[in-house]
């Protein structure tokens, strides 16, 4: 069964997205650079609208937004979007958490390995003609504990990669962890200020709501051990960034790696003054893999969607 709804594609998204919408009969006008004003225009023309992270669906935009069925994003987090208005007007806001499971939980592997050898500062010493071999003095993950906060998609993928890496894992969720779970990699389950005690990695995979705003804030940093590190890549708000940037800067804590950011994008961010820090500009997400499998996820949803399965 093919069908007619018109598609609107407001950010760069996988291929596969397109293909499989028209292949179904849709009819979709792909935009990846359109401007907030061009959306204001055109959004009442279109039953579905897709987003990525770029464009940003405001209260503004989905008033007027007056044929629209579904507003989509390719991704995980909602933040993007007015919910709230899509409700108010009855539109179905999806998303695609599947895609960002693996890829995300692989990127916190690879920043944990950057800060215990210090990686990026290597490079950089190899590129500035200095050979630091004798200041580089590393540590394996092997054997440290991994404090775990949030412990839901992405906090048990990377739970489950750290365990392979043979680290002892301590979780912390509002609510409860499921018991098969805590067994498989041996959770240690407890509540904040005691993981922020005993980790010498955190990880940090909650969403950005009103209760998590800075809920690591200078008085949750204090607890953490001296040398201990810190790494966001769920939301920027998440962690004070001035409270953070005193603590590295006061050699209160051992070294930070933030993929999200309190402002985006994060040019000029005092935080990138510090040796210890490893900044990435928001590509948790950005694999092929993880875009295929978004892609795929919202084209099959949509599909459902229109069919009345969902
Ligand atoms: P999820 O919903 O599966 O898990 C979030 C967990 O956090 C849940 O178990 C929830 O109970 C818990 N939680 C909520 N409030 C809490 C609190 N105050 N204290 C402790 N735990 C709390 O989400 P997910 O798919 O694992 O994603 C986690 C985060 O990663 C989200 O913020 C998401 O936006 C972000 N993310 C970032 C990228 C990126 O590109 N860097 C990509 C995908 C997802």
């Amino acid at each position: 069964m093919g069908f007619n709804e018109s598609v609107l594609i407001c950010d760069q998204v996988d291929p596969v997205l397109n293909k499989v919408l028209k292949e179904n009969g849709l009819k979709v006008t792909y935009e990846p650079e359109i401007t907030p004003e061009q959306i204001k225009e055109k959004i009442s023309n279109y039953n579905i609208v897709i987003v990525r992270s770029r464009t940003k669906l405001t209260k503004e935009m989905i008033e007027k937004a007056n044929h629209c069925k579904i507003i989509a994003r390719v991704g995980v987090g909602l933040d993007n979007i007015d919910t709230e208005a899509a409700e108010a007007k009855n539109i179905r806001v999806i998303n695609a958490v599947e895609g960002a499971i693996n890829t995300v939980a692989e990127l916190v592997l690879g920043l944990m390995l950057g800060l215990a050898r210090e990686i990026p500062k290597a490079d950089r010493g190899i590129r500035e003609k200095k050979w630091l071999k004798k200041e580089l003095h590393g540590t394996e993950l092997k054997g440290k504990y991994l404090g775990v906060i949030g412990v839901g998609n992405i906090g048990k993928r990377l739970a489950r990669l750290a365990r392979s890496l043979n680290m002892n894992i301590i979780g912390y969720d509002v609510i409860p962890i499921d018991q098969e779970f805590i067994r498989e990699v041996g959770m240690m389950k407890t509540d904040l200020d005691t993981l922020l005690q005993s980790s010498d990695y955190v990880s940090i995979h909650v969403p950005l709501l009103d209760s998590t705003h800075h809920m690591i804030d200078a008085k949750k940093l204090s607890l953490m051990k001296k040398n201990a590190k810190i790494i966001n890549t769920s939301r920027g708000g998440v962690i004070d960034e001035d409270a953070l940037y005193d603590a590295l800067k006061n050699g209160r804590l051992g070294g930070a790696a933030l993929d999200v950011f309190e402002s985006e994008p994060a040019i000029g961010n005092k935080l990138a003054t510090l040796d210890n820090v490893i900044l990435t500009p928001h590509i948790g997400a950005q694999t092929k893999e993880a875009q295929s499998l978004a892609a795929n996820v919202i084209a099959e949803k949509i599909i459902q969607i229109l069919r009345g399965v969902l």
